[in-house]
């Protein structure tokens, strides 16, 4: 078990309207550790009724939150961004408990989930409106920007400290209030993060974290009348779901769906800077993120030598639970995750692929996968359609630039790329020509609180992040003022 400097952050009950509380019924259910398959805790199973009050709560508060000046929240969202930071050592292990990623990882993406907590502090003092030039000369025209109101936010596993923060302290910041529905694998850090909330003065009812089943509490939050926003990180599948049903009440939807990156690198890159951002790009989270390179696309002059190269890289990871020291890759979430990339392989292979490393389950059991790579891997296969969120890298052969962009768009999703060239040429036209909503050109990793997170296709819509991030949570309202109009 973890050693936390403060035990009160693990909390295994939701918090709502200031309070925490445990689900009417008296029903929960289990928190499990993806390296050793332990039960770690338990949390309530809420209902509709708990989900409801939840709502009725962010209704509640919202327009004492909203009348508060943009400056009274910034302070607010500041606190809770020290805090956060005062306690990464605590919020990582929680983190590594839960999902499993290496403990450096989880540090960073402490780091990283705070900066969107202190980005959008920074940017409510921005919200601004505009006067527009006006047609009529007794008239005056000005926008407004107003927070949308009560929104809910559904976030998945594999980020589960940073894909709160980043629609929270957004919507926060906005004026909204919140009803988080955090995943259930990962609510501790769902729940340790609203007891910092609370800490820093969040106002009871502005931020309310539930858990319980998706399709009870999930379906509440996508259907009811009273939250006029929606912001949902995980799969496509899911994402459609919540439209629809969000579809009657006509709410303001982000949706952050699933990801295919693809990873070029062409005969003129900078190898040693490919092969290191292809690491990164690929095995971070062991490959659980939905910005993971999924698809390599290397060209012909030097396949045979980068798939040698990073089989060398490969081979070289080191394997094992997330606490330990010097580890590079952790368990998958869970044995269905471990068998989705079984399948993908054993299709692969089926159809013609080569396992040049790894392949399969990994010694030390449980969910734990051997980092692999794959070459010969052709578009008729699944692992090349799909999203494999798993530690295998799949190599796909390519001849020119025209092939290499047609093989990239030859996806239904469209969220990160990334590439490498040293031709600054090829470097914007590959760039524009790619059909996705983040590129990475000559890097390995892309995602920072200052820039707009977000894809296109069936990734989704909305982007999170940046100072487009906060717009997601304003209406424009249009004001007409008569000066004098005779
Ligand atoms: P998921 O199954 O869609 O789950 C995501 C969240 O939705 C979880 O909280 C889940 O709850 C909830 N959920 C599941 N079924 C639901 C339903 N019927 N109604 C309402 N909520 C429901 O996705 P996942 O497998 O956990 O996460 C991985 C996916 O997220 C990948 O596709 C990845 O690419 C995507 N992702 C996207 C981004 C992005 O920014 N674009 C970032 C990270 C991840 P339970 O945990 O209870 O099932």
């Amino acid at each position: 078990m973890i050693a936390l400097k403060d035990a009160s952050l693990l909390r295994s009950r939701c918090y709502l309207n200031g309070h925490w509380i445990g689900s009417d019924s008296g029903a929960f259910f289990p928190v499990h550790d993806p390296a050793t398959g332990e039960e770690v805790a338990r949390v309530p199973a809420l209902g509709i009724a708990e989900t409801r009050r939840a709502i009725e709560a962010a209704a509640g508060a919202f327009p004492a939150w909203r009348d508060l000046s943009a400056a009274a929240r910034a302070e607010t969202l500041k606190r809770w961004h020290r805090l956060i930071l005062d306690y990464r050592e605590d919020l990582a292990q929680i983190i590594t408990l839960e999902n499993g990623k290496p403990l450096s990882e989880s540090r960073g993406e402490v780091d990283y989930g705070a900066g969107f907590v202190e980005w959008f502090a920074e940017e409510a003092l921005r919200a601004y409106g505009e006067v527009i030039p006006s047609p009529w000369p007794g008239r005056r025209l000005l926008t407004l920007k107003q927070p949308v109101g009560v929104c809910a936010a559904i976030t998945p596993w594999n980020f589960p400290l940073a894909m709160i923060t980043r629609k929270c302290a957004a919507a926060l910041a906005a004026g909204c209030t919140v009803v988080v529905r955090p995943a259930s694998e990962t609510p501790l850090t769902a729940l340790a993060l609203a007891e910092l909330a609370d800490r820093a003065g969040v106002p009871a009812g502005v931020l309310n974290v539930i858990t319980g089943r998706a399709e009870v509490v999930g379906k509440e939050l996508a259907t009811h009348p009273a939250i006029r926003k929606l912001s949902f990180t995980g799969s496509t599948r899911v994402g459609r779901l919540l439209m629809e049903q969000a579809a009657p009440t006509l709410k303001r939807l982000s949706l952050e769906l699933g990801g295919n990156a693809p990873f070029i690198v062409f005969a003129d890159a900078d190898l040693e800077a490919a092969l290191s951002g292809a690491i990164l790009a690929k095995f971070r989270n062991g490959g659980q993120s939905c910005v993971a390179a999924n698809r390599f696309l290397i060209q012909e002059e030097i396949y045979q030598e980068f798939a040698e190269k990073l089989a060398q890289r490969i081979a070289a990871l080191k394997v094992g639970p997330g606490f330990d020291e010097g580890i590079e890759v952790g368990p998958l979430i869970g044995a269905q995750a471990v068998e989705k990339v079984e399948d993908f392989i054993a299709d692969a292979v089926a159809k013609g692929a080569e396992v040049v490393t790894g392949g399969g389950r990994h010694p030390l059991g449980n969910n734990f996968f051997q980092p692999t790579l794959l070459k010969n891997v052709r578009p008729d296969m699944r692992i090349f359609a799909e999203e494999i969120f798993g530690p295998v890298a799949a190599l796909t052969v390519f001849a020119d630039e025209a092939e290499a962009i047609s093989l990239a768009n030859a996806s239904e999703y469209g969220l990160a790329a990334y590439f490498y060239t040293q031709d600054l040429n090829r470097a914007f036209g590959v760039a524009e020509a790619l059909e996705c909503g983040m590129v990475g050109v000559n890097v390995g990793r892309v995602s920072t609180p200052v820039a707009p997170f977000g894809g296109v296709k069936q990734s989704g819509f909305g982007r999170e992040g940046s100072r487009y991030g906060i717009e997601e949570y304003l209406e424009i309202k249009y004001l007409c003022l008569g000066v004098g109009e005779k």
